[in-house]
């Protein structure tokens, strides 16, 4: 059946995907960019590694002191009470020359090069000097406060695989084993743009009847995060040729994302302009918020028409885009980390699709907890600001009771499966 028979039956005839269909329909469509491309490691961040980086160096090169104190043979101060001899001193960056032997220990500070023949240190606070003569009050345990040559990475090792979706950690390890440069994934190229007569851009008054246009914001924040290139292509109107070229226009890149008229109003378009352009993989999710999802293919570009309403845009966006998008890049989508909470107040809920409702994670009395938000409603993106995770409601759940225990997705979590 046509997009517009179905429409006209009401949209309900096409049974909506459940979630986790919709999501493996569309990452089993979805194939990894090959291109790739050499960057410095300022450009590297949110970037997808192409090639396994290996340690060309110990991590650390050297043996070093995790501890300012005094560094001696463990064998010297196995006992309380043990006075040494001080010899030198050791500071990061600029190693003691000689080596240690019996009875002698040098000062030194943290990150310092452990002299050959020391293999301990005893942190200043359990030391008294006197001179060249050093007491230590407690026994040493032999080996403690040293840090070993290579620790963190043994020369050889890899450190980093191919498909890491690049952390602000890792650009730190890249730097640490000495690479001023990585080979990269190309980034993809995202269109986007919204659809409605009643938006109106930001920083211009708003008719009767108008709204800004807020998801064109949403989206451009979420995509930035994800590291990919956009293109950013303003507000479309409700007509069916200004549509048509746009998602032309669009599909020159490798994704193209609209927000807006993918519901089954009289105005929504986007399914139907779609159909003619391009393939519908599928229409409609069974998830509230969310429902009016549409996937497919125009030309090149993977096309995900997004629902209008702004909470519904960036669940979707978080559910269903994202992990696509991290797949196009060259990586592993990370599937959503969830964690079983209790509630703090009751929520209702019809049994037959998946709920995401918003929540803050609390301090209950009796430990973790997450509270909803009052306002659920999927035009209230304050929830969205104001929540810090998605409570997961499945299809088979009813009404849930304050102190039942319901799946929580914390929004602070892996985009790509590192795992
Ligand atoms: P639609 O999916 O086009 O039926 O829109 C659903 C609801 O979302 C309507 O109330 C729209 O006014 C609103 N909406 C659509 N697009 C946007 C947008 N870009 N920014 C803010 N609200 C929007
Ligand atoms: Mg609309």
């Amino acid at each position: 059946m046509s997009i517009k028979a179905q429409k006209a039956a009401g949209g309900h005839d096409t049974p909506a995907l459940p979630l986790e269909e919709a999501r493996k329909r569309i990452l089993d469509a979805v194939t990894a960019l090959t291109d790739d491309e050499s960057v410095g490691l300022h450009q590297a961040l949110h970037r997808v590694l192409a090639e396994p980086v290996s340690a060309a160096i110990d991590v650390p090169a050297h043996t070093n002191s995790a501890m300012d104190g005094y560094a001696l043979r463990g064998e010297d101060a196995v006992t309380a009470d043990a006075e040494l001899t001080l010899i030198g001193e050791s500071f990061a960056g600029r190693p003691f020359a000689g080596s240690l032997g019996p009875g002698q220990c040098i000062r030194i500070m943290t990150g310092a090069v452990v002299p050959d023949g020391a293999d301990t240190v005893i942190m200043q606070e359990q030391a008294e000097r006197d001179g060249e003569r050093v007491r230590f009050a407690k026994a040493a345990k032999p080996g403690a406060n040293v840090r070993p040559a290579g620790e963190d990475l043994k020369r050889g090792d890899t450190a980093l695989a191919p498909g890491r979706w690049l952390t602000a950690a890792d650009l730190g390890v890249l730097a640490s084993v000495g690479v001023p440069e990585v080979r990269v994934r190309r980034r993809p190229r995202v269109a986007f743009f919204s659809t409605g007569d009643e938006l109106k851009p930001v920083g211009q008054p708003l008719e009767p009847g108008q709204i800004h246009d807020s998801n064109r914001y949403t989206l451009f924040g979420l995509l930035t995060e994800l590291g990919v290139e956009i293109e950013d292509l303003g507000i479309v109107p409700d007509q069916r040729d200004a549509l048509d070229q746009a998602l032309q226009k669009a599909s020159r890149c490798d994704a193209v994302l609209s927000t807006g008229g993918a519901s089954v109003g009289d105005a929504d378009y986007v399914v139907e302009a779609l159909e003619k352009l391009g393939n519908v993989g599928f229409w409609q999710v069974a998830m509230k918020p969310g429902r009016p999802l549409a996937f497919g293919r125009i030309n090149q570009a993977w096309f995900f028409g997004l629902p209008g309403n702004p909470v519904s845009a960036m669940v979707t966006f978080l559910q269903l885009v994202r992990p696509a998008l991290v797949k196009l890049a060259g990586s592993t989508p990370a599937l959503p980390l969830q964690v079983s909470l209790p509630v703090t107040a009751d929520i209702r809920k019809r049994p037959g699709r998946r709920e995401f409702q918003r929540g803050r994670l609390v301090t209950g009395e009796s430990g973790p907890a997450v509270a909803p938000f009052g306002h659920q409603g999927s035009g209230v993106l304050r929830s969205m600001s104001e929540a810090d995770c998605l409570i997961n409601l499945p299809p088979e759940l009813g009404d849930v009771a304050a102190g039942q225990s319901v799946l929580v997705e914390p929004f602070a979590q892996p985009i790509w499966n590192g795992a």
